[in-house]
């Protein structure tokens, strides 16, 4: 664990493994902090809350940008360990790493551009006297902010988190996720490096209802930027509202992706293999729900099974594989669970549908690609998030069915819809509830600095650096009297 500028044992001695959910080789024993172990960096990070909002914009800047260079330098060694931690492909890992060093060079430099804006009081006729009145706003930062992500994007999401909280003037107090703590305790690493000062950022791994919970409820901590599952989210909203924390929920999805009848097949059909199966379908934006028209859906499934089948399943260190391992047991035997429950309603696997099992697939939590044709939307799959690599084909025949089908979750994160016809694309877009729809393009993309985020079950607030520095900023308003001479 990182607290206050030192790497500490637990206060228990407790240690916790970290498997490879490729092979479950052990490739750590960490920490596993406790309760106590929360509170220590929780104290550390609310000691050095006054002289992190005394640091210079510039500094907060200078080091950010180290850190993005320290990443940089070491992205070869970060790539292989997120691919032995949780199992992504080295690809994808390593566009992951790419990815954190622009999330912290965009902060570095919008560490510097933290503008206020001045505020015409003399529009008021009331109280009288405003033409000598000037009004300005600054934003100031929160104070302790608690930091809790998910497995997915071990390194990118907490970055997410970090840096714009650093950049903001604020502390951190971080909490990678027991199934990938890694990456998360090498980027410390890396902003101890780049001299961030002690007690800036602290980091403890241990479970989520006992660490994740003493950050939520701790009246120290001002607020919440949460990252994971749908439910584990609303549970934290509840608890925060009790020491009126502010939160940022980054939350689960169903993601929809509609193919129009006039659709460019071919591009839809490598869309949606990018989308549903790329790191296993383990993405908040994975396409779920593939809602086809009448007029392609014979042409897509017939090309879509047959890219399907051409995914090589394996090894996440060999750069030919496509699709890795689940990351858990637990996760597993959701996948199972789920398909199971859709096949015996009557959806029909056209392709996979089980565990991986023989071979070098016997250590690891392997599931094969599966197309599930014949979903409706009273299966549990059309409705529950799966993180597995799963699509879900479902069929819309008339135009104004499309939203309806896209919108029969409670999940709003992203959607996408494939047409030839701009303006029928920008119509159907509008109608759907999502925070993001991309036209012509897969669900399960992301651009660090753009607007993120979900909505109705999905999320609340946004990240992108830039909007994640106002989230974790607090805005205050000063008025002058500048008298009547
Ligand atoms: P998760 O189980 O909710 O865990 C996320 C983090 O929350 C982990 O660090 C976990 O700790 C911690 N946690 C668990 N229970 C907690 C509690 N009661 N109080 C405080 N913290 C708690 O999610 P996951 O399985 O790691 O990630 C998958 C989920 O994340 C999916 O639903 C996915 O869609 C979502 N996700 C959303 C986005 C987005 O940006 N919208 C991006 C990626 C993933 P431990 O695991 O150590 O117990």
């Amino acid at each position: 664990m990182y607290i206050d500028g030192r790497w500490v044992d637990s206060g228990d001695s407790a240690t916790l493994e970290v498997l490879n959910p490729a092979n479950q080789e052990v490739l750590a024993l960490i920490p596993k902090a406790s309760r106590e172990d929360a509170r220590r960096a929780i104290d550390a990070a609310f000691e050095a809350r006054e002289r992190a909002s005394k640091l210079a914009a510039h500094e907060r800047s200078r080091i950010l940008l180290k850190v993005a260079s320290l990443l940089e330098q070491n992205s070869r060694e970060m790539a292989v360990l997120i691919a032995r931690n949780v199992g992504k492909p080295l690809v994808d890992a390593e566009a992951e790493t790419a990815r954190a060093v622009l999330t912290l060079t965009f902060a570095g430099e919008e560490a510097k551009r933290i503008y206020g804006q001045t505020i015409p009081l003399d529009a008021h006729p009331i109280p009288a006297g405003n033409e000598n009145r000037l009004g300005f706003t600054i934003r100031e930062p929160v104070g302790v902010v608690g930091a809790i992500s998910p497995f997915n994007f071990p390194l990118n999401l907490l970055m997410h988190k970090v840096a714009p909280a650093i950049a903001a003037g604020n502390t951190v107090v971080a909490k990678p996720p027991s199934d990938g703590p890694l990456p998360g305790l090498m980027a410390a690493k890396l902003f101890e490096e780049a001299g961030l000062p002690n007690g800036f950022l602290n980091v403890v791994v241990g479970p989520g209802e006992v660490v994740g919970d003493e950050i939520v409820t701790s009246d120290k901590v001002n607020a919440i930027s949460f990252t994971g599952d749908s439910e584990t989210g609303r549970q934290i909203s509840e608890k925060a509202a009790r020491t009126n924390k502010k939160v940022i929920l980054e939350l689960g999805g169903h993601n929809p992706m509609i193919v129009l009848d006039d659709a460019d097949v071919g591009a839809a059909v490598s869309s949606a293999v990018a989308s549903t199966f790329g790191y296993s379908g383990q993405v908040c934006t994975a396409t779920r729900r593939i809602i086809l028209s009448e007029g392609v859906r014979g042409k897509f499934l017939a090309h879509f099974e047959e890219s399907v089948n051409k995914l090589r399943v394996g090894n996440p260190l060999e750069r030919t594989t496509n699709v890795g391992p689940i990351i858990n047991r637990r996760g597993l035997e959701k996948i199972e669970r789920l398909v199971e429950d859709a096949t015996a309603r009557g959806a029909v696997a056209k392709t996979g549908g089980a565990r991986l099992v023989s071979g070098e697939y016997s250590r690891g939590n392997f599931y094969a690609p599966t197309v599930l044709d014949k979903v409706d939307k009273g299966m549990e799959i059309a409705s529950k998030e799966i993180f597995g690599p799963v699509a879900a084909i479902m069929k819309v025949t008339r135009e104004e069915d499309f939203a309806d089908a896209a919108n029969s979750t409670v999940y709003g994160l992203q959607a996408s819809i494939f047409t030839s016809n701009l303006a029928r694309g920008i119509k159907l877009a509008k109608k759907v509830k999502a925070g993001a729809v991309l036209i012509n393009d897969r669900t399960n993309l992301r651009w660090d600095n753009a607007p993120f985020g979900g909505v109705k079950m999905s999320g609340m607030g946004r990240e992108g650096v830039s909007l994640a520095v106002t989230e974790l900023t607090d805005l205050k308003f000063i008025v002058v009297n500048l008298g009547e001479s």
